[in-house]
């Protein structure tokens, strides 16, 4: 924390252990004022927003160049619309992938609240650092509605929340697009955070099915297909491909964090 934020009128040392102290008895919400990711004083300006400029510019840096296809950071004078060294030549579901940025740092660190519904509030703080940043892949992308990637109900029962519908829901409102649940998880997958690249594809093989009538008035139109983190890029190509099963012209796949692969 510099001077300037630690001499302001509500960034003195005691009141900022007030207001962490509040923000925790708040059940983890931050309180108006401070950021989201730092817990310094974003200031009164910056409330609705909540990030201070350090940790808001470092998020828009984050977003760099990336590869159309797969989201992955790459050199600022890499060939981007054929794939880059990492997708080149796999089979994905989805048509091209946007991120704000690498999932680590800041993104991490809000991807990580954003998974318990009390995080929920943040979905539409990052989906506007994510229009922000990509703002031109969206327009390219001239998306007719957003779906998001669905949990099985059984956890969805168990959590009574998806952040993924979260952040769905946040840029549809963004875009002006309708929300559509278009998917269904049919099959639960375990673990798949211990698993490589193949492993993840083989288990999450036929994980969705689509809901062929919610998405009757999408046929051969493009969609945004949304999640919090593409790994493998296993998921949100079984979740595209059961869209395109359905009808769906074609699938961009729109994550906050992209994280690299194993195997
Ligand atoms: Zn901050
Ligand atoms: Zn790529």
């Amino acid at each position: 924390m510099d001077d300037d934020r630690a001499s302001g009128p509500l960034g003195s040392p005691a009141l900022r252990v007030l207001r962490e102290q509040l923000g925790r008895a708040f059940g983890g919400l931050a309180f108006p004022g401070s950021c989201l990711v730092c817990d310094s004083w974003a200031g009164a300006d910056r409330a609705s927003a909540g990030l201070c400029d350090d940790c808001r510019d470092e998020l828009l840096d984050a977003a760099g160049p990336a590869c159309r296809r797969c989201a992955l950071p790459v050199g600022p004078f890499a060939t981007r619309e054929d794939g880059c060294g990492d997708c080149s030549g796999r089979r994905l579901g989805f048509d091209a992938a946007l991120a704000i940025g690498p999932y680590h740092g800041p993104i991490r660190h809000l991807c990580l609240r954003l998974k318990s519904a009390r995080g929920a509030w943040l979905a539409p703080q990052l989906i506007d650092i994510l229009v922000e940043a990509r703002a031109e892949e969206l327009a390219y992308a001239d998306a007719r509605a957003v779906v998001p990637v669905a949990l099985h109900p059984f956890r969805h029962w168990q959590r009574r929340y998806n952040q993924a519908e979260a952040l769905a829901q946040a840029l549809a409102d963004r875009l002006g697009l309708p929300m559509v649940r278009g998917l269904r998880r049919v099959r639960p997958t375990s673990a798949l955070w211990r698993a490589g690249r193949v492993e993840r594809h083989r288990q999450m093989r036929g994980a969705f099915q689509a809901h062929r009538r919610r998405l009757a008035s999408l046929a051969g139109a493009p969609v945004l297909l949304v999640d919090d983190i593409l790994t493998t890029g296993a998921t949100c190509s079984a979740a595209s491909r059961a869209l395109k099963r359905a009808g769906v012209g074609s699938v961009v796949a729109v994550v906050i964090g992209r994280a690299e692969g194993r195997g």
